[in-house]
């Protein structure tokens, strides 16, 4: 199949409803088809953008259900833009793709896009371009959305004495990996819950979207809570200690049975999509009323403190943690 066929029967065709609702019209002046995508920033927002690649065998396995890939993939990339607390809107899609692989066909590609566009679709976020050439499978999204003027939530701008909290449970993407990776055995309905919380994690997207205002830095958990909580404390030139009593554990995660290593998930594992924000003292009223109204399903965690790094307590001693978050280089 040539390039322009493939671009117009798996890429082009697919989003002609979401193309007609307003708000796509408005934003996007022009889509795929010409050598830039024309798009329309609404009026007192700024533009937040991010772009993430995934290499087959690095990422994903190349045996892995394309619609599962692109779901997580595009997922992912909108946690960034929940971290920020954005609204989604666009997002650009580079792939390479391997001639005459075992893995790769008409059929993958039917199944990626099927996935890729069921995700779009649901978040209302636009394909408005890409790339697409040959060599080892990779895939790239870009991807573009919108944010209040000086409102975006930011890493750093903690303050001494701000409340640590976290979205959700921690510690499920690690989990759901050993799950994956025949490493953990569980009860099906854990083991099924867990699949789900990997494969399609959900961008705390409403979440972020009333932090807004109450929150004073955020991002999303990708590395391990202590390792991207010490994102914020490098931004904010602060440090932060952690309650490990206090970490909020799914009922899959306390069915491991395995206190000390369900911990350690919830602490380095990585994967978990969840929300890490800051919370001054005189906002946790307001936090405290969205959690009450279940608006959002939040917990403190820890809190920011004078110095650097991040340290992790129970019962009044140092939590040791053995594992670090992953690191590519
Ligand atoms: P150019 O040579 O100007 O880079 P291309 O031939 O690469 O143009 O792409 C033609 C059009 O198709 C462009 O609008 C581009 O954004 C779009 N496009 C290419 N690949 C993809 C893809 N994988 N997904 C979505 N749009 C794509
Ligand atoms: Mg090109």
């Amino acid at each position: 199949m040539r390039e322009f066929e493939l671009i117009q029967q798996f890429f082009q065709r697919e989003q002609a409803d979401l193309l007609l609702e307003e708000k796509a019209q408005v934003s996007v002046v022009l889509g795929i088809g010409d050598d830039c995508a024309l798009l329309q920033v609404p009026a007192n927002k700024q533009l937040a953008v991010s772009v993430d690649t995934l290499v087959a065998d690095v990422h994903f396995p190349a045996d892995a259900k394309p619609e599962d890939v692109a779901e997580r993939a595009l997922r992912t990339n909108l946690s960034d833009l929940a971290a920020m607390g954005a609204e989604p809107l666009w997002f650009t899609l580079a792939l390479t793709l391997p001639k005459n692989s075992e893995y790769v066909s008409e059929e993958w590609l039917r199944s990626f896009s099927c996935g890729l566009f069921r995700t779009a679709n649901h978040y209302e976020i636009v394909l408005v371009g890409g790339d697409t050439t040959s060599g080892p499978l990779s895939i790239t999204i870009q991807i573009m959305g919108a944010v209040e003027s000086h409102q975006a939530l930011r890493r750093d701008g903690a303050s001494i004495g701000d409340f640590v909290c976290v979205t959700n449970y921690l510690g499920d993407g690690a989990a759901a990996l050993a799950v994956i990776q025949n490493r953990l055995v569980l009860g099906s309905e854990h083991q099924d819950y867990l699949r789900e919380r990997f494969y399609r994690p959900t961008p705390r997207l409403l979440e972020s979207n009333l932090l807004r205002g109450i929150a004073s830095a955020a991002l999303d958990i990708s590395d391990g809570l202590v390792a991207d909580l010490n994102h914020i404390c490098e931004a904010s030139d602060l440090g932060a200690v952690i309650d490990v009593e206090n970490l909020p554990l799914s009922p899959a995660l306390i069915a491991i049975n395995d206190l000390q290593q369900a911990r350690t998930w919830a602490l380095s594992g990585g994967d978990d999509y969840e929300l890490c924000f800051t919370v001054s003292p005189e906002k946790m009223p307001e936090l405290a009323m969205l959690i009450a109204e279940g608006k959002i399903y939040a917990s403190v965690v820890g809190e920011i403190i004078a110095g650097s790094g991040v340290h992790c307590e129970l019962d009044g001693e140092t939590f040791e943690l053995v594992v670090q978050g992953y690191q590519h280089f």
